[in-house]
């Protein structure tokens, strides 16, 4: 029974695998009706979902509240660095976390801590484009107010 669905699994993971960055189910399921495999939503959450849980899927909760997933390049524990403009991700270590959470978990008495830590900013070439944008408006702005 459990063997019927491998296959729309497999579909998924590869969607996750092509997709840039981080991804809702709703926007994965609209490129896999697109490739017409016939695949549903629901069967996009529960794939996503077992990714997750099987370590192949990163998933994280945006900041609208949206849980979003990736599939994953680096192995074992990690945390990200995403641009809320483009989705570019890049996987980093922070021991400082890693240090500074267990001493706050150990420090009220809680064991088996786990945590999440991503930051969302702007990448490089976002910020750099958002500038030059911000730029010509007011340039626009300038010569509007002065041209005539
Ligand atoms: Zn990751
Ligand atoms: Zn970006
Ligand atoms: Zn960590």
């Amino acid at each position: 029974m459990a063997q019927r669905n491998t296959w729309q699994r497999e579909r998924v993971r590869d969607a996750l695998a092509d997709a840039r960055g981080f991804v809702s189910a709703q926007t994965l399921h609209a490129e896999l009706r697109q490739a017409n495999t016939g695949i549903g939503l629901a069967t996009v959450y529960r794939a996503l979902a077992g990714l997750a849980a099987a370590g192949d899927a990163d998933s994280l909760q945006s900041p609208e509240g949206e849980a979003l997933y990736r599939a994953c390049t680096t192995q074992g524990h990690h945390h990200h660095l995403i641009c809320r403009s483009c989705g570019l991700t890049v996987e980093i270590e922070a021991k400082d976390v890693e240090q500074w959470a267990k001493r706050t978990a150990n420090l009220h008495g809680f064991r088996d801590a786990e945590h999440v830590v991503d930051i969302f900013g702007l990448c490089a070439a976002c910020a750099n484009r958002l500038d030059a944008e911000r730029n010509t408006e007011r340039d626009a702005a300038a010569t509007g107010g002065t041209g005539k």
